[in-house]
Protein backbone atom coordinates (compact mmCIF):
# COMPACT_ATOMS: atom_id res chain seq x y z
CA UNK A 1 0.00 0.00 0.00
CA UNK A 2 2.90 2.34 0.77
CA UNK A 3 4.52 1.94 -2.13
CA UNK A 4 1.09 2.11 -4.37
CA UNK A 5 0.79 5.75 -2.32
CA UNK A 6 4.15 6.62 -2.79
CA UNK A 7 3.49 6.08 -6.62
CA UNK A 8 0.46 8.18 -6.35
CA UNK A 9 2.05 10.78 -4.95
CA UNK A 10 4.59 10.78 -7.73
CA UNK A 11 2.55 10.38 -10.31
CA UNK A 12 0.49 13.56 -9.06
CA UNK A 13 3.72 15.56 -8.53
CA UNK A 14 5.19 14.87 -11.92
CA UNK A 15 1.58 16.04 -13.60
CA UNK A 16 2.06 18.65 -11.26
CA UNK A 17 3.33 21.09 -13.23
CA UNK A 18 1.14 20.22 -16.33
CA UNK A 19 -1.76 20.46 -14.73
CA UNK A 20 -1.56 23.13 -11.70
CA UNK A 21 -0.20 25.93 -13.64
CA UNK A 22 -1.25 27.66 -16.38
CA UNK A 23 -0.64 26.19 -19.82
CA UNK A 24 0.65 27.53 -23.02
CA UNK A 25 -1.91 25.05 -25.14
CA UNK A 26 -5.43 25.30 -25.03
CA UNK A 27 -6.95 22.33 -23.50
CA UNK A 28 -9.96 22.38 -24.64
CA UNK A 29 -8.54 22.00 -28.09
CA UNK A 30 -6.24 19.21 -27.02
CA UNK A 31 -7.89 16.65 -26.80
CA UNK A 32 -11.69 17.08 -28.09
CA UNK A 33 -12.15 14.02 -28.12
CA UNK A 34 -13.04 13.52 -24.55
CA UNK A 35 -15.04 16.79 -24.19
CA UNK A 36 -17.54 16.20 -27.62
CA UNK A 37 -21.36 15.62 -27.43
CA UNK A 38 -21.98 11.80 -27.76
CA UNK A 39 -24.89 12.49 -30.03
CA UNK A 40 -23.08 14.24 -32.33
CA UNK A 41 -20.36 12.45 -32.71
CA UNK A 42 -21.34 8.92 -32.34
CA UNK A 43 -19.39 6.44 -29.79
CA UNK A 44 -17.28 8.96 -27.51
CA UNK A 45 -14.60 7.74 -25.40
CA UNK A 46 -17.14 6.87 -22.62
CA UNK A 47 -19.42 4.05 -22.04
CA UNK A 48 -21.61 5.40 -19.90
CA UNK A 49 -24.61 3.33 -20.02
CA UNK A 50 -23.04 0.24 -18.63
CA UNK A 51 -21.24 2.68 -16.24
CA UNK A 52 -17.86 0.65 -15.88
CA UNK A 53 -19.09 -3.39 -15.82
CA UNK A 54 -16.68 -4.56 -18.31
CA UNK A 55 -13.79 -2.29 -19.39
CA UNK A 56 -12.30 -4.29 -21.97
CA UNK A 57 -15.02 -3.18 -23.77
CA UNK A 58 -15.45 0.35 -22.98
CA UNK A 59 -11.46 1.03 -22.31
CA UNK A 60 -10.23 0.84 -25.60
CA UNK A 61 -13.88 1.75 -27.77
CA UNK A 62 -12.32 4.94 -29.00
CA UNK A 63 -14.04 7.88 -31.58
CA UNK A 64 -12.00 9.05 -34.36
CA UNK A 65 -12.25 13.08 -35.18
CA UNK A 66 -12.17 13.91 -38.95
CA UNK A 67 -10.21 16.52 -40.12
CA UNK A 68 -7.21 18.15 -39.87
CA UNK A 69 -6.23 18.86 -36.12
CA UNK A 70 -3.26 20.85 -34.20
CA UNK A 71 -0.09 19.14 -33.57
CA UNK A 72 -1.15 17.82 -30.30
CA UNK A 73 -4.14 16.91 -30.62
CA UNK A 74 -3.17 14.66 -33.41
CA UNK A 75 -0.36 13.26 -31.29
CA UNK A 76 -2.82 12.59 -28.66
CA UNK A 77 -5.42 11.20 -30.95
CA UNK A 78 -2.59 9.14 -32.80
CA UNK A 79 -1.67 7.60 -29.38
CA UNK A 80 -5.22 6.29 -28.56
CA UNK A 81 -5.87 4.62 -32.03
CA UNK A 82 -2.36 3.11 -31.64
CA UNK A 83 -3.39 2.23 -27.78
CA UNK A 84 -6.68 0.60 -29.32
CA UNK A 85 -5.07 -1.40 -32.12
CA UNK A 86 -2.73 -2.82 -29.46
CA UNK A 87 -5.43 -3.56 -27.64
CA UNK A 88 -7.24 -5.78 -30.20
CA UNK A 89 -4.26 -7.49 -30.91
CA UNK A 90 -3.83 -8.38 -27.33
CA UNK A 91 -0.68 -6.32 -26.76
CA UNK A 92 -2.14 -4.95 -23.58
CA UNK A 93 1.87 -3.61 -22.20
CA UNK A 94 1.99 -1.68 -25.87
CA UNK A 95 -1.54 -0.57 -24.95
CA UNK A 96 -1.00 0.88 -21.63
CA UNK A 97 1.94 2.45 -22.31
CA UNK A 98 0.37 4.42 -25.22
CA UNK A 99 -2.41 5.58 -22.68
CA UNK A 100 0.53 6.53 -20.17
CA UNK A 101 1.59 8.96 -22.80
CA UNK A 102 -1.61 9.89 -23.84
CA UNK A 103 -2.10 11.03 -20.04
CA UNK A 104 1.21 12.53 -19.83
CA UNK A 105 -0.08 14.92 -22.92
CA UNK A 106 -3.36 15.93 -20.82
CA UNK A 107 -5.77 13.43 -21.96
CA UNK A 108 -8.33 13.01 -19.77
CA UNK A 109 -9.70 10.14 -21.57
CA UNK A 110 -6.87 8.44 -21.74
CA UNK A 111 -6.27 8.71 -17.84
CA UNK A 112 -9.35 7.10 -17.14
CA UNK A 113 -9.00 4.45 -19.65
CA UNK A 114 -6.31 3.81 -17.25
CA UNK A 115 -8.10 3.71 -14.13
CA UNK A 116 -10.35 1.53 -15.60
CA UNK A 117 -7.77 -0.81 -16.53
CA UNK A 118 -6.29 -0.82 -13.26
CA UNK A 119 -9.47 -1.31 -11.52
CA UNK A 120 -10.44 -4.11 -13.31
CA UNK A 121 -6.82 -5.78 -14.26
CA UNK A 122 -6.44 -7.07 -17.48
CA UNK A 123 -5.63 -10.86 -17.57
CA UNK A 124 -2.38 -11.98 -17.39
CA UNK A 125 -1.02 -8.28 -18.28
CA UNK A 126 -2.11 -6.03 -15.31
CA UNK A 127 -2.96 -7.13 -11.70
CA UNK A 128 -6.00 -5.21 -10.17
CA UNK A 129 -4.67 -2.44 -8.24
CA UNK A 130 -6.92 0.04 -6.56
CA UNK A 131 -4.64 2.80 -5.51
CA UNK A 132 -3.42 3.40 -8.82
CA UNK A 133 -7.20 3.14 -10.15
CA UNK A 134 -7.58 5.61 -8.04
CA UNK A 135 -4.52 7.91 -8.92
CA UNK A 136 -5.72 7.30 -11.96
CA UNK A 137 -9.61 8.73 -11.62
CA UNK A 138 -8.51 11.67 -9.90
CA UNK A 139 -5.61 12.65 -12.59
CA UNK A 140 -8.67 12.23 -15.38
CA UNK A 141 -10.92 14.71 -12.60
CA UNK A 142 -8.01 16.96 -12.58
CA UNK A 143 -7.94 17.32 -16.45
CA UNK A 144 -11.54 17.55 -16.96
CA UNK A 145 -11.83 20.35 -14.09
CA UNK A 146 -9.78 22.19 -16.00
CA UNK A 147 -12.25 22.39 -18.66
CA UNK A 148 -15.09 24.87 -18.28
CA UNK A 149 -17.83 22.92 -16.62
CA UNK A 150 -20.33 23.58 -19.80
CA UNK A 151 -17.60 21.48 -22.18
CA UNK A 152 -17.95 18.51 -19.87
CA UNK A 153 -18.26 15.11 -21.35
CA UNK A 154 -20.75 13.74 -18.43
CA UNK A 155 -20.43 9.97 -19.41
CA UNK A 156 -16.62 9.94 -18.98
CA UNK A 157 -17.49 12.05 -15.91
CA UNK A 158 -20.21 9.49 -14.56
CA UNK A 159 -17.29 6.84 -15.80
CA UNK A 160 -14.78 8.36 -13.40
CA UNK A 161 -16.71 9.14 -10.42
CA UNK A 162 -18.63 5.50 -10.48
CA UNK A 163 -15.15 4.14 -10.47
CA UNK A 164 -13.38 6.30 -7.86
CA UNK A 165 -16.85 5.59 -5.89
CA UNK A 166 -16.75 2.12 -6.13
CA UNK A 167 -13.16 1.81 -4.88
CA UNK A 168 -14.46 3.95 -1.71
CA UNK A 169 -17.24 2.22 -1.11
CA UNK A 170 -15.72 -1.66 -1.63
CA UNK A 171 -11.28 -0.99 -1.64
CA UNK A 172 -10.03 2.17 0.14
CA UNK A 173 -9.79 2.55 3.84
CA UNK A 174 -10.10 5.82 5.41
CA UNK A 175 -7.66 5.30 8.28
CA UNK A 176 -4.74 3.26 5.43
CA UNK A 177 -5.24 5.17 2.70
CA UNK A 178 -6.36 9.18 3.95
CA UNK A 179 -4.72 11.17 1.50
CA UNK A 180 -5.81 9.67 -1.42
CA UNK A 181 -9.28 9.74 0.26
CA UNK A 182 -9.61 13.06 0.90
CA UNK A 183 -7.61 14.19 -2.35
CA UNK A 184 -10.71 12.60 -3.78
CA UNK A 185 -13.09 14.31 -1.88
CA UNK A 186 -11.76 17.51 -2.33
CA UNK A 187 -12.04 16.77 -6.23
CA UNK A 188 -15.73 15.67 -6.01
CA UNK A 189 -16.30 19.01 -4.25
CA UNK A 190 -15.31 20.69 -6.71
CA UNK A 191 -17.61 18.42 -9.25
CA UNK A 192 -20.39 18.72 -7.11
CA UNK A 193 -21.07 22.71 -6.70
CA UNK A 194 -20.22 22.98 -10.61
CA UNK A 195 -23.00 19.95 -10.93
CA UNK A 196 -25.46 22.19 -9.01
CA UNK A 197 -24.93 25.48 -10.72
CA UNK A 198 -28.26 26.82 -11.98
CA UNK A 199 -26.61 28.07 -15.15
CA UNK A 200 -25.47 25.04 -16.15
CA UNK A 201 -28.12 22.77 -15.49
CA UNK A 202 -30.77 25.18 -17.53
CA UNK A 203 -28.42 23.93 -20.43
CA UNK A 204 -28.92 20.39 -19.78
CA UNK A 205 -31.06 17.96 -21.99
CA UNK A 206 -32.55 15.31 -20.26
CA UNK A 207 -29.74 12.47 -20.92
CA UNK A 208 -27.44 14.54 -19.26
CA UNK A 209 -29.31 15.97 -16.54
CA UNK A 210 -29.48 11.85 -16.14
CA UNK A 211 -26.06 11.42 -16.20
CA UNK A 212 -25.31 15.04 -13.55
CA UNK A 213 -28.05 13.07 -10.77
CA UNK A 214 -25.98 9.70 -10.82
CA UNK A 215 -22.77 11.53 -10.87
CA UNK A 216 -24.58 13.38 -8.00
CA UNK A 217 -25.40 10.40 -5.79
CA UNK A 218 -22.12 8.48 -5.86
CA UNK A 219 -20.35 11.93 -4.63
CA UNK A 220 -23.11 12.41 -1.78
CA UNK A 221 -22.55 8.75 -1.22
CA UNK A 222 -18.89 9.26 -0.85
CA UNK A 223 -19.46 12.28 1.27
CA UNK A 224 -21.69 10.16 3.53
CA UNK A 225 -19.21 7.83 3.66
CA UNK A 226 -16.71 10.11 4.94
CA UNK A 227 -18.23 11.52 8.11
CA UNK A 228 -19.69 8.20 8.58
CA UNK A 229 -16.06 7.40 9.61
CA UNK A 230 -15.52 10.64 10.83
CA UNK A 231 -18.54 9.84 13.27
CA UNK A 232 -20.37 13.39 12.35
CA UNK A 233 -23.85 11.16 12.04
CA UNK A 234 -25.48 14.16 11.36
CA UNK A 235 -23.40 15.20 8.48
CA UNK A 236 -23.55 11.56 7.31
CA UNK A 237 -27.57 12.06 7.44
CA UNK A 238 -27.20 15.15 5.78
CA UNK A 239 -25.36 13.75 2.79
CA UNK A 240 -27.82 10.58 2.43
CA UNK A 241 -30.42 12.61 2.82
CA UNK A 242 -29.21 14.43 -0.52
CA UNK A 243 -28.94 11.37 -2.41
CA UNK A 244 -32.55 10.52 -1.74
CA UNK A 245 -33.19 14.11 -2.67
CA UNK A 246 -31.49 13.64 -5.74
CA UNK A 247 -33.44 10.48 -6.52
CA UNK A 248 -32.97 7.77 -9.09
CA UNK A 249 -31.61 8.40 -12.82
CA UNK A 250 -31.51 4.95 -14.67
CA UNK A 251 -28.04 3.84 -14.20
CA UNK A 252 -28.34 1.02 -11.75
CA UNK A 253 -25.44 1.52 -9.31
CA UNK A 254 -26.48 4.76 -9.16
CA UNK A 255 -30.09 3.79 -7.98
CA UNK A 256 -28.55 1.00 -5.75
CA UNK A 257 -26.82 3.84 -3.83
CA UNK A 258 -29.89 5.82 -3.83
CA UNK A 259 -32.21 2.94 -1.95
CA UNK A 260 -28.75 2.11 0.21
CA UNK A 261 -28.64 5.87 1.19
CA UNK A 262 -32.10 5.15 2.87
CA UNK A 263 -31.14 2.72 5.04
CA UNK A 264 -27.70 4.26 5.95
CA UNK A 265 -29.83 7.30 7.47
CA UNK A 266 -32.57 4.80 9.26
CA UNK A 267 -29.65 3.43 10.39
CA UNK A 268 -27.35 6.35 11.52
CA UNK A 269 -30.32 7.94 13.01
CA UNK A 270 -30.38 5.80 16.01
CA UNK A 271 -27.01 6.71 16.49
CA UNK A 272 -28.09 10.93 17.14
CA UNK A 273 -28.70 11.32 20.42
CA UNK A 274 -32.48 13.76 19.71
CA UNK A 275 -32.56 13.50 23.87
CA UNK A 276 -30.77 16.21 25.33
CA UNK A 277 -28.03 14.36 27.43
CA UNK A 278 -29.05 16.79 30.86
CA UNK A 279 -31.46 14.90 33.83
CA UNK A 280 -34.65 16.94 33.40
CA UNK A 281 -35.36 16.78 37.40
CA UNK A 282 -31.95 17.32 38.59
CA UNK A 283 -30.08 19.50 35.90
CA UNK A 284 -27.12 16.41 36.41
CA UNK A 285 -24.92 16.92 33.09
CA UNK A 286 -22.66 13.70 32.00
CA UNK A 287 -19.27 14.60 30.64
CA UNK A 288 -18.37 11.14 29.39
CA UNK A 289 -20.22 9.33 26.58
CA UNK A 290 -20.39 5.91 28.46
CA UNK A 291 -22.91 8.48 31.35
CA UNK A 292 -24.70 10.02 28.46
CA UNK A 293 -25.67 6.34 27.48
CA UNK A 294 -26.55 5.53 31.15
CA UNK A 295 -29.44 7.87 30.64
CA UNK A 296 -32.79 7.05 30.79
CA UNK A 297 -35.08 8.75 28.17
CA UNK A 298 -38.30 9.22 29.19
CA UNK A 299 -40.77 6.72 28.06
CA UNK A 300 -44.07 8.78 27.37
CA UNK A 301 -42.92 12.28 25.87
CA UNK A 302 -39.51 11.00 24.33
CA UNK A 303 -37.50 14.07 24.50
CA UNK A 304 -35.87 14.32 27.93
CA UNK A 305 -33.93 12.29 30.29
CA UNK A 306 -33.05 11.37 33.49
CA UNK A 307 -30.22 10.00 35.55
CA UNK A 308 -32.24 7.79 37.99
CA UNK A 309 -35.22 5.70 38.22
CA UNK A 310 -35.72 8.40 40.96
CA UNK A 311 -35.19 11.26 38.87
CA UNK A 312 -37.95 10.09 35.98
CA UNK A 313 -40.50 9.15 38.69
CA UNK A 314 -40.41 13.12 39.28
CA UNK A 315 -40.37 13.79 36.07
CA UNK A 316 -43.21 11.10 34.80
CA UNK A 317 -45.12 12.87 37.47
CA UNK A 318 -45.34 16.11 35.63
CA UNK A 319 -46.86 13.96 33.00
CA UNK A 320 -49.35 13.21 35.05
CA UNK A 321 -50.10 16.45 36.29
CA UNK A 322 -50.66 18.04 32.85
CA UNK A 323 -52.71 15.20 32.06
CA UNK A 324 -55.17 15.93 35.09
CA UNK A 325 -54.95 19.45 33.77
CA UNK A 326 -56.00 19.16 30.66
ZN1 LIG B 1 -31.43 13.59 37.99
ZN1 LIG C 1 -41.50 12.90 29.72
Amino acid sequence: MRSCLNALGVLLNNNKGKIDKPVPVNFRTLVPQDFVEEDISGPSCSSSSSEIKDNRISIFNLSRKKGALPPVVSQVTTLLNEAESKASSKDFAKSVELLEKATTLGSACAAAKLGLVYHGGIRSTVEPDYSSAAAYYLLALKLIYMIPSDKWDLGLLLEVIAGLSEIYRKKMRRDEDNDIWMSGIRAMRHVENSLQDPAMIRNFKHRELQKSKAIRVHMNYCFGLTSETDEEYQDAIKFYENCKRIGESNFATADKLVKKAQSKIKELKSKVPTVKPICVSCDYEPKELTDIWKLLVCSKCRVVAACSRECLTTHLATHATHATRS
